[in-house]
């Protein structure tokens, strides 16, 4: 018997005259992540992407949890395939389903034809399939309200498919179809969910993480790197850049009052984000900050650190509670990594009394105390950049 996975479009669906061009973005993905795993024919038709093994060797499994991280896809389930006659969709299904329905007591069969020149209407082939599982499972009871599962056939353009453990795809819209944004990825939990998220509205990213050694590590490094890779495998390839500040963390200690310490650094990071942004053709910045989570997230301090900025700054995580972003890290494998205790150069130099309600203009003041353009430059020279190639961990 033949197996498939079944995935389901999501939101592409509803794109015009864009379908194509979001369906060709999807596909390539799913090609691509097909090739690593082994040897697949991929298909679409219908608002449906058909990966079929070529050999009895693939490892659908993999290929399964490969095709639940392809952002634009609401569902996905392993199939049976028939032929489009009644008498053979009725002996796969009573062969193949009895493992889905191991532990069910109650049943509900629904049937759909795209190929409306089949004999029968779906209510009809849903009650012969039903009849069929019932001769191999008679303790097995039809329940249309309250069922434990529900089998389904989907009589398709060739084949007909029987499956009945269809699961929720990652949704969204594919990588690369929103653009480029650029990720300021520290070591913590809310950068890489923010990354997430808008991997999920179609955004491809670039990562830029800013340390300053020799108060933060190479392990500190290594970490946000490792996040990088895991955040690959649901936003596919991600270049990291890295820049040091740690001659600007040095000469605000030195030249300006303790209280605007991080509001300043954050200014700087944003400069120098924009500036990296452009280099890599990003219009928008991405962040993790979320609405008085620190001192430096207040209202105020969002403002004036968001003058520094000439492009959006999307911060996904904006309206969600701490304990949302650690359920969605959780989910998305980057947790475990981020509560790693290694230093961010935001927590060098903390001050003992942050401003909370900073007004731009002292903050104008504070930085009129530093040489600037200077400190930019070299802070800028510092840069490089690491890859994080999908499927390297
Ligand atoms: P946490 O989960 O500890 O809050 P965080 O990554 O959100 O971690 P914050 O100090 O709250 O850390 O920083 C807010 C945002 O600023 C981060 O989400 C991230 O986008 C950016 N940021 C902070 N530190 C860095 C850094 N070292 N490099 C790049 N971006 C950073
Ligand atoms: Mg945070």
């Amino acid at each position: 018997m033949k197996e498939v996975i079944l995935c389901k479009y999501g939101e592409i669906i509803l794109k015009g005259a864009n379908k194509s061009q979001f369906e060709s973005i999807l596909l390539r993905e799913v090609r691509r992540r097909a090739a690593h795993v082994g040897q697949f024919e991929v298909s679409y038709a219908q608002s449906t992407v058909c990966i079929a093994p070529l050999t009895d060797e693939e490892d659908m499994e993999e290929m399964f949890r490969q095709a639940k991280h392809v952002f634009g896809f609401v569902g996905i389930t392993r199939a049976a395939v028939a032929e489009k006659t009644v008498e053979d969709i009725c002996r796969v299904a009573a062969e193949y389903l009895p493992p889905y329905l191991a532990g069910a007591r109650k049943l509900r069969v629904e049937a759909k034809r795209s190929d409306k020149q089949f004999p029968l209407k779906s209510p009809e082939l849903a009650g012969e399939v039903g009849g069929a599982i019932l001769s191999v499972m008679p303790h097995l009871k039809v329940d249309l309200t309250h069922p434990d599962v529900t089998v389904r056939i989907e009589v398709r353009d060739q084949y007909a498919y029987i499956h009945a453990g269809q699961e929720k795809g990652a949704g969204g819209i594919p990588v690369g179809c929103g653009g480029r944004g650029l990720l300021l990825l520290s070591g913590g939990i809310d950068s890489p969910v923010a990354g997430y998220m808008m991997a999920r509205r179609g955004l491809a990213l670039d990562a830029l993480y800013f340390e300053s050694i020799p108060y933060t590590s190479e392990l500190a490094r290594e970490k946000v790197f490792t996040l990088a890779k895991l955040m690959t495998e649901y936003c596919g390839k991600i270049r990291m850049h890295v820049i040091s500040l740690t001659k600007i963390q040095e000469a605000i200690r030195d030249n300006c009052d303790e209280d605007y310490f991080t509001l300043l650094l954050r200014r700087f990071m944003v400069r120098l984000s924009c500036r990296m942004a452009e280099q890599c053709g990003a219009p928008a910045l991405v962040t993790g900050e979320s609405l008085g989570q620190v001192a430096s997230q207040t209202l105020a301090a969002i403002c004036v650190t968001e003058a520094a900025s000439d492009r959006p700054i999307l911060r996904p995580c904006i309206g969600m509670d701490k304990e949302e972003i650690v359920r969605t890290a959780r989910e998305i494998g980057t947790f475990e990594t981020s509560i790693l205790p290694y230093e961010d150069c935001c927590t060098v130099f903390t001050p003992r009394h942050p401003k909370t309600q900073p007004v731009l203009e002292k903050v104008l003041e504070q930085e009129a105390k530093l040489d600037y353009e200077a400190l930019f430059e070299e802070a800028w020279l510092t840069r490089n950049t690491l890859v994080a190639e999908p499927f390297s961990l």
